[in-house]
């Protein structure tokens, strides 16, 4: 039996160990963290609830479903209506199941260890090590633009179904209603995020305690791809993410399943990702900015209220919809 070693436990190398595990290879995942931090990551996990054709969501998982977002521009409010619908998720909760079904299985789980080299005694390698992967700067390859996610949280009923985004120059600030607490956050490209976020945070008189923060990659500089035939990149670590939002999640859980699906070609997954994402991409890039550009200076073009796929926006549909509309 084929041994992969997978270098990292956040949603995505835990999704690749299990389904790479079910296709019949012996799997060891490597994580730094212990098992009580695991799931400790600054993230909203707020994802569509395509998330279940992936992963097993517990109900004691699901703190609030969303139906949409209202994206507040200083002088129009524009209402999407997301289609799927999300769940916003406790992250700790979901990574400690995904990881008990890991086990249950039979993966190999080794947590509390940090990887400082390519492992050389497994047959395959898969780093799912996050924005700043080790295993990505071992095989020489580019680093990632990275953007800057902050988070607080308020504990306060949030029981509302809409999430609130408010567009600034460099990214974006929100709220998102979590059931028995509320949290504010931002992503940013800024070199001054913290002074961003906290003028934010007294405009809405909340306090700044517990900050935490983490890095995203922006897929808009482009997926990165291992060329070596036994190491493979995935999630964060290949730099996938939704270029107008930074999620990362769902995607990425669409990457894994492509690169579970050729495994061990690694060529043929980088094709089919490629082929997949790379005009979503671009076009997620062009519509965020000629969003933004219309929010801030001509709101008049923008339709109230938009039908939204948040992971895969079809913006042609959109118009043709608001056409008929008017
Ligand atoms: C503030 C914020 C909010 C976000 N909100 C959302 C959201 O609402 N929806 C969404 O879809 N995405 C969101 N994201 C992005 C999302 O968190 C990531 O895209 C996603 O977690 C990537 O998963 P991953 O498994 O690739 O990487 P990670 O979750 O970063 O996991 C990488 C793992 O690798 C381990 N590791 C790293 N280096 C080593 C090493 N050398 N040896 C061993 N282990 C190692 C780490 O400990 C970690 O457990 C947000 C990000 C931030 C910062």
């Amino acid at each position: 039996m084929k041994k992969v070693a997978i270098i990292g436990g956040g949603i995505i190398g835990l999704h690749v160990a299990l389904k790479l595990k079910e296709k019949g290879f012996d799997v060891f995942l490597f994580d730094k963290k212990n098992e009580k931090d695991l799931g400790l990551k600054p993230c909203s996990t707020l994802v569509s609830e395509r998330i279940r054709q992936f992963v097993s969501v517990p109900d004691d998982c699901v703190e609030n479903t969303i139906d949409g977002c209202r994206i507040n521009f200083p002088k129009k409010t524009i209402e999407l209506d997301f289609n799927p619908r999300h769940l916003v998720l406790n992250r700790d909760k979901l990574v400690k199941s995904q990881l008990s079904l890991l086990k249950e299985k039979g993966v190999n789980v080794f947590l509390g260890e940090e990887i400082k080299e390519t492992p050389s005694q497994y047959d395959y390698v898969v780093g799912c090590d996050g924005p700043i992967s080790i295993m990505r700067r071992k095989l020489g390859l580019k680093e990632p633009k990275l953007k800057i996610g902050m988070q607080v949280f308020m504990e306060k009923q949030g029981k509302s179904s809409f999430t609130d985004v408010f567009p600034v120059k460099s990214g974006f600030l929100w709220q998102i209603p979590r059931g028995d607490f509320v949290e504010y956050g931002i992503l940013t490209s800024s070199l001054r995020p913290k002074e961003i976020f906290l003028d934010f945070l007294k405009k809405q008189k909340i306090e700044e305690k517990n900050m935490v923060s983490a890095l995203v990659p922006f897929s808009g500089a482009g997926m990165i791809f291992s060329k070596d035939k036994r190491v493979a990149l995935c999630g964060d670590a290949m730099g996938l993410t939704k270029p107008w939002s930074g999620g990362g999640i769902i995607w990425s859980l669409y990457a894994a399943d492509m690169l579970v699906n050729n495994f061990p070609d690694f060529e043929k997954y980088e094709k089919e990702a490629r082929r997949f994402f790379e005009r979503k991409i671009l076009k997620g890039m062009i519509a965020d900015k000629l969003v933004n550009f219309a929010g801030f200076y001509f709101p008049f073009l923008l339709p109230k209220k938009i039908n939204y796929d948040n992971d895969f926006p079809d913006f042609i549909k959109s118009f043709v919809d608001l056409i008929g509309k008017k």
